[in-house]
């Protein structure tokens, strides 16, 4: 149970936001995976909602955080609430289930549900879904070597999490991990200097990496230079003789949050690696990895702004100033309206990406929009989410700034989904890179995005502002703006497409047809309008 002060004899204290159905709480959620087909799931979803709503999963999730892991030579020592977290994500799938959807059953939506589950885990801890999503992305780029595949896949495909230190071929569960980012390259990763030499079946290699996180996943892909170029390679914990591979964890990151998954600085030594994919095709073979983790960093981001918004839903329905409670007081119904606002928009927007992951397999057009709008929405929401979250620990007052509360972690976690996996800059970067180097495909979505929302206010303004920018000479130093407009444009659409007609024309009046004020709550909807604003958020 959350780490709250006795409240007993105390009045005017809210009672702890526990025991909740995660699912059937949110309206808005319920919402967003009906209009991208998730609607039959509504039952298992509501089960997992449940559980993981539970007062023992945000005590898990508290006790992850309290007790951070700690380097002991080889291994990395986590408290067993970490590793009961990830038990229950990994019985859940969130690690492999869009991979197992039966593809003979057209267009499931295993992308939407999983991103569901995955929404719902995020709010309750973020820190151990960090090896679940590299796990889940990882198989994007293993797909390419079928050896590996053929013996490794059933181990990854296990929904037991076996958290035993044991080489690969012993275990009955596997996590993967990655490793990109040098000291002297992280987005720039052709400056890698760790090198790959053939040896045997396998590569020896020799370097470090200055960030891996999940330190005690089973295997790693890696990015070194081979001698034909940047390659990416699968690094075991054991070599193929069971001996312990050279990996040498020089220290755990001392992080501003995400405090319960360990991040490592840490050298290779002669380490053995199998060649995933071609020599020097190192950045292409991740490419399809990253825009998973990319996928995964935003609906992280959403649950954040979701549980945010609920504790503050919560806290006002109950705290009473003046003799009225703040849910009452007409302010605070703005804040929490315009607050409620963006989680709408954040939810559709990532539950319709997740979508057109379901479909790109089969449309060519949604393919062309998720790999648009991968990196687009994962700046938008992801960094949108800081300052809902401090928004969120406002309305509680003191007490969002004590530990006691949600909301520090809350805060603590949010800003790391916006640089991981390729910071702002470097997203909006890709979004120019996608419109110049698959020009038709991007215009195509863009325009599909325009039929979505046909109607909103500010569509046509929005399409012409990204198509000026991303056809200028100087298109870089207004690529932030074109990558905003693009998201919001995007969620408008999904909002238009799923959400009720009065949320979509206010999202768009107030985010799309206007540049709205850095505040929340100066956006005031009718008293009607927010009533139903907040009903959706979660009654109070
Ligand atoms: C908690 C945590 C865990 C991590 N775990 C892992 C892991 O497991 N594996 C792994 O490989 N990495 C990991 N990373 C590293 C992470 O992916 C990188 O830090 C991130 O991609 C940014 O790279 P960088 O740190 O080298 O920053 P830099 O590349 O130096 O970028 C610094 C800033 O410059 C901006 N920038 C870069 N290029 C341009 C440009 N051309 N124009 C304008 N602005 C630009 C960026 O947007 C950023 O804001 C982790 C990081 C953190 C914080």
């Amino acid at each position: 149970m959350p780490r709250r002060v006795h409240t007993d004899g105390a009045f005017n204290q809210p009672p702890p936001y526990i025991d909740v159905d995660l699912f059937t709480s949110d309206r808005v959620l319920q919402d967003a995976v009906a209009a991208n087909g998730g609607g039959g799931e509504a039952e298992e979803l509501s089960a997992f909602g449940r559980r993981w709503g539970t007062a023992e999963m945000f005590d898990l999730g508290w006790q992850a955080n309290e007790h951070p892991p700690v380097l002991d030579g080889a291994v990395v020592r986590f408290d067993p609430a970490y590793h009961r977290l990830l038990t229950e994500s990994i019985a859940a799938g969130l690690h492999v289930s869009n991979w197992q959807a039966d593809a003979k059953v057209a267009a499931r939506p295993a992308q939407v549900s999983r991103a569901a589950r995955f929404f719902m885990a995020a709010q309750i801890e973020t820190g151990h879904l960090c090896p679940v999503t590299m796990t889940r992305a990882a198989i994007a780029a293993l797909a390419l070597e079928p050896a590996l595949v053929e013996w490794i896949m059933p181990k990854v495909w296990s929904r037991d999490y076996d958290p035993s230190f044991r080489p690969l071929r012993e275990k009955a569960g596997v996590t993967l991990g990655m490793g990109m980012t040098e000291k002297q390259g992280g987005t720039d990763v052709r400056a890698n200097t760790t090198t790959a030499l053939p040896i045997g079946d396998g590569y020896t290699i020799t370097g470090h990496k200055w960030f891996m996180s999940a330190p005690m996943c089973d295997a790693f892909l890696i990015l070194a230079q081979a001698p034909g170029g940047l390659t990416c390679f699968l690094m075991p914990r054991f070599r193929p003789d069971g001996a312990v591979n050279g990996l040498h964890f020089q220290r755990l990151k001392d992080k501003l949050g995400n405090r319960s998954n360990a991040s490592s600085e840490v050298e290779f030594h002669d380490a053995f690696g199998w060649r995933v994919g071609e020599e020097a095709k190192g950045v292409s073979t991740i490419l399809q990895m990253v825009q998973l983790t990319r996928l995964d960093c935003a609906v992280a981001s959403a649950g954040l702004m979701r549980m945010a918004l609920a504790q503050a839903i919560h806290h006002v329905g109950h705290r009473k100033v003046f003799q009225k409670r703040l849910v009452e007081q007409s302010m605070m119904r703005s804040v929490l309206a315009e607050m409620a606002l963006n989680v709408e928009a954040a939810t559709a927007l990532v539950m319709r990406l997740c979508r057109s992951f379901d479909l790109a397999g089969t449309d060519p057009r949604e393919a062309a929009r998720a790999r648009l709008l991968t990196p687009a929405v994962k700046y938008w929401v992801c960094k949108t989410a800081p300052a809902l979250v401090y928004e969120a620990m406002e309305c509680l007052g003191g007490n969002g700034y004590v530990e006691d509360s949600l909301m520090p972690r809350l805060y603590r976690e949010a800003p790391v989904n916006a640089i991981w996996e390729g910071a702002g800059n470097v997203m909006c970067l890709d979004v120019l890179r996608v419109f110049k180097r698959e020009a038709p495909a991007a215009r195509d979505a863009l325009a599909s995005l325009a039929h979505d929302a046909a109607g909103l206010p500010g569509v046509g303004e929005a399409v012409g502002f990204i198509e000026a920018v991303v056809s200028a000479d100087v298109a870089e130093s207004n690529a932030r703006a074109a990558a905003e407009r693009l998201a919001v444009l995007a969620a408008a659409a999904a909002l238009q497409v799923g959400a009720p007609p009065m949320i979509a024309e206010l999202f768009s009046q107030t985010r799309l047809a206007a540049r709205h004020h850095a505040m929340f709550g100066t956006v005031v909807p009718a008293a009607k309008d927010t009533e139903a604003i907040l009903q959706r958020a979660l009654s109070v």
